[in-house]
């Protein structure tokens, strides 16, 4: 149980609004455009950097305004409101840039976060690969020490704003042999020498910002480079960074959500069956209400998770809350879209209005950043550990099953 009062500081609130306007300007008039075309909005995304709006997830004193998860939920979701895909755009930069604001040294926050606060330099996140999706601790991406230097060789999958962006935190094995400490995390740079964007990805949603394979052959960085200026901390820092960017992701659904609401809601109140607005029908009745409750749900448990974050760090209540976000804002947004789509009936189907879209950038948020079912894993196992707290119940279960549950090595201790 955690309970964390929600309170948006005076500039959570400007950069909001600033995200809003630029939303009306620059991203909802454009959104089907770039959708189409598969082209990223460089237009919105100068806006974004002009309005100081990447500045919202960077620390004061490099460049930024030290706004924190709660803002940095607050512009996603007005992005995403407009446009899911652009949502990610923005939000991505923060996904790739907490290894380096979490685990990074002194030296490798001063160098790269001014540069990402001003929107000069896009940054992307690499973990996944190929072989290695919900099971992040199996990748086989390596790089070897050679002299000053890392060289890292193999494939990652799946990287957004692949291409675009110009800095990638690129997740490694640096120590095959152990278990706990195989992972660094290293900093590449577009356009060091063997690192290629080699697929980009055709996708069903979000597909103004592109998805793409990186190639890594013998990319040579300097240990510099590494984060946190340690090797086999850098699924630690994986770890941490989806805890504080999981929040983002789902203020990115409840955008969706809004944004897919406010059309039905509009359409439903126009269009007219049976003599009067389709709105006067119980049953579009029951589905604008379930849309409205699912979106302000979400909403609330979204906001209490980056709240949460803001106020007190990574902690087990803060991952159990960010997963909790995640998974049921995401769900809700697919839940939202489709009944959208619903209220616009065979309008709601044809390409020619954004609502079908909304339906198709929904499907994402389920998956990435860790799967839906991931996240329930993450809870369920957080709801384990909760329950040694919970002893004082044990008198309202039947006796039959009062003696706790001993994992094989533990129960043959006890024998
Ligand atoms: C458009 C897009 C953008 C992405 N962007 C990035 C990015 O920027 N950076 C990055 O590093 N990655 C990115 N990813 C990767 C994304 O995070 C992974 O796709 C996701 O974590 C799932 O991994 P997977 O696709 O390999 O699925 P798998 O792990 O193979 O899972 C397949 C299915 O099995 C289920 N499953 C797997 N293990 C379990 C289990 N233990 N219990 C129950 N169910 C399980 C999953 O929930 C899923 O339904 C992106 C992916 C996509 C499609």
């Amino acid at each position: 149980m955690t309970q964390q009062n929600i309170v948006f500081s005076e500039k959570a609130l400007e950069l909001q609004a600033k995200a809003r306007e630029i939303a009306d300007t620059y991203v909802r008039p454009a959104a089907a455009k770039f959708d189409k075309a598969q082209e990223y909005n460089y237009d919105a995304a100068r806006a974004v950097a002009e309005a100081g709006l990447f500045r919202t997830f960077i620390p004061e004193e490099y460049g930024g305004y030290g706004a924190g998860v709660l803002a940095l939920a607050l512009v996603a979701e007005e992005l995403a409101k407009a446009d899911s895909g652009f949502g990610v755009a923005f939000a991505v930069n923060a996904l790739g840039s907490f290894p380096i604001i979490l685990g990074g040294t002194e030296e490798q926050k001063k160098h790269w976060l001014p540069q990402v606060a001003a929107g000069e330099k896009f940054v992307a996140f690499c973990l996944s690969e190929k072989f290695a999706g919900s099971d992040a601790g199996g990748l086989s991406v390596r790089a070897f020490e050679d002299g000053d230097d890392y060289v890292i060789c193999g494939e990652k999958k799946w990287t957004t704003n692949g291409g675009v962006a110009d800095i990638y935190s690129v997740f490694c094995v640096t120590d095959p042999t152990s278990k706990s400490r195989r992972i660094s995390a290293l900093v590449v740079e577009k356009g060091t020498p063997g690192f290629e964007v080699k697929k980009v990805e055709d996708k069903m949603g979000i597909r103004c910002v592109p998805v793409v394979e990186t190639h890594f052959d013998h990319v040579r960085v300097p240990k510099a480079n590494l984060i946190g200026g340690r090797p086999g901390v850098g699924f630690k820092h994986a770890m941490m960074t989806l805890d504080y960017a999981r929040p983002g992701v789902a203020a990115q659904a409840v955008g969706a959500c809004q944004g897919a609401l406010d059309l039905a809601n509009v359409y439903s109140n126009r269009r007219q069956q049976f003599g009067v607005p389709i709105s006067k029908h119980e049953m579009v009745q029951k589905m604008m209400a379930d849309m409205a409750m699912k979106t302000e749900a979400a909403r609330q448990l979204v906001y209490a998770a980056a709240a949460g974050i803001d106020a007190v760090g990574p902690c087990p209540v803060n991952s159990k809350m960010a997963a909790m976000a995640k998974c049921f804002a995401t769900d809700m947004a697919m839940e939202v879209a489709t009944d959208a789509v619903q209220v616009f009936g065979g309008y709601g189907f044809m390409e020619d209005y954004p609502i079908a879209k909304f339906f198709r950038d929904a499907k994402i948020l389920q998956i990435y950043e860790g799967t839906n079912q991931i996240q329930r894993l993450v809870i369920a196992r957080h709801l384990v550990r909760e329950c040694s707290e919970l002893d004082h119940l044990q008198e309202y279960i039947p006796t039959e099953v009062q003696e706790p549950y001993l994992e094989e090595g533990e129960a043959a201790q006890k024998a």
